[in-house]
């Protein structure tokens, strides 16, 4: 991808980009409150929803075209530039009539190869700054592609925001991080700033500081964070969205590391890469404990039916083919045909364990 940069006219060399502001446009006021306190914080981006992408519908939608009349009020009175989001070519051509700075692709829109098209045909020959949500679905691929097609539409201000994963497994987070498909993404384009959204990542209050700490420990360029000046009557994600007041507190107790310096090149880029492989070990091992209750439910089971622990025919189905994926991969397959074998010996004593636990006498 051919990219220019485009995000230090935003930040300080030393502190990450910060893009604040409603989870949706509600009101002047609204708008306003939010844009006084961000700028008093130093923050020169904010963020607001025009049109609301919802699961089920009736509920709410955003404002729509007046919104934009708000913001470009905002826009004159306090000089910050806006980030919204666009999901067809005639949101294109309202945001930039209203001269909204940034665009940024959904996650919804992001899964639509046609859609991003339409959006990036939209965009051909228009000097803005684009933003890609991942896709909801964990497909770097897909994120990817959507950079690309909007690339190749000439569009050089890319950047790329993480803001997870939905999924069926029950999780602390709303959308799940899955760090390594985002690292992935900084690995292959290293000159792609990338945006953490610990906003949509965590789904509640609780969890901003920890997700935004994370992402800039991971070295990303920037944080988006929805920022309402009443979070609990917000029109839409209430339960994640924090008041400027919060979100100062925050952006005061967060560690910004230093980045390398040139003579210490070497070790610091070793420490980066020591650094994700914690995370991913860290992820590594929340799988390992997810497997292992699996493991145990599988035991209670068999206990129940009175069916054996060991199972052959099982065990040569995980020999054939975790090499096979492995190989996909580009893993040792050897390697992962020895570790199966550990995991398999760790899953046999659990649910020889669960066998040979007598009852709880019943009181
Ligand atoms: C949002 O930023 O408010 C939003 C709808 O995000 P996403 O596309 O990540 O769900
Ligand atoms: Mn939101």
């Amino acid at each position: 991808m051919k990219l220019t940069n485009w995000i230090s006219a935003y930040k300080t060399p030393q502190q990450p980009l910060l893009i604040a502001g409603p989870c949706s446009a509600e009101s002047p006021e609204q708008l306003m409150e939010v844009a006084q306190a961000v700028k008093s914080m130093g923050i020169s981006v904010m963020r607001a929803g025009v049109w609301k992408p919802r699961t089920r519908p009736n509920s709410f939608e955003g404002k729509g075209k007046e919104a934009l009349a708000w913001i470009k009020e905002v826009k004159q009175k306090t000089g910050l530039a806006f980030a919204i989001e666009v999901a067809n070519p005639a949101h294109v051509e309202l945001a930039c009539e209203a001269g909204v700075e940034i665009l940024w692709v959904g996650a919804r829109t992001t899964v639509n190869p046609f859609t991003v098209q339409e959006i990036a045909d939209a965009l051909q020959g228009i000097d803005k700054i684009v933003l890609v949500k991942n896709p909801i679905n964990p497909e770097l691929s897909l994120w990817i592609g959507a950079l690309e097609r909007l690339n190749r539409a000439g569009i050089q201000k890319l950047g790329a925001i993480h803001r997870g994963f939905s999924s069926f497994q029950k999780s602390r987070f709303r959308n799940q991080p899955l760090w390594q498909i985002a690292l992935e993404l900084k690995t292959l384009h290293p000159e792609l700033p990338l945006i953490a959204d610990p906003s949509h990542i965590a789904g509640n209050r609780n969890m901003i500081f920890e997700v935004s700490q994370k992402a800039l420990d991971l070295d990303y360029d920037g944080l988006m964070i929805e920022t309402h000046p009443d979070p609990d009557r917000a029109l839409s994600d209430a339960q994640q969205q924090i008041t400027p007041t919060v979100l100062a507190t925050i952006l005061k107790d967060l560690r910004v590391s230093e980045r390398a310096s040139s003579n210490a090149l070497f070790i610091n880029q070793l420490e980066a890469l020591r650094e994700k492989i914690d995370h991913l070990d860290q992820e590594l091992i929340e799988l390992l404990s997810t497997r292992a209750k699996l493991t145990e439910q599988i035991g209670e089971y068999k206990k129940e039916n009175n069916v054996t622990v060991f199972q052959l025919e099982r065990w040569n189905e995980i020999m054939n083919t975790r090499p096979e994926w492995a190989k996909l991969a580009h893993v040792s397959p050897d390697f992962v045909r020895e570790l199966y074998k550990i995991i398999h010996d760790e899953s046999i004593r659990i649910q020889t364990e669960i066998m040979n636990k007598t009852s709880e006498p019943e009181r």
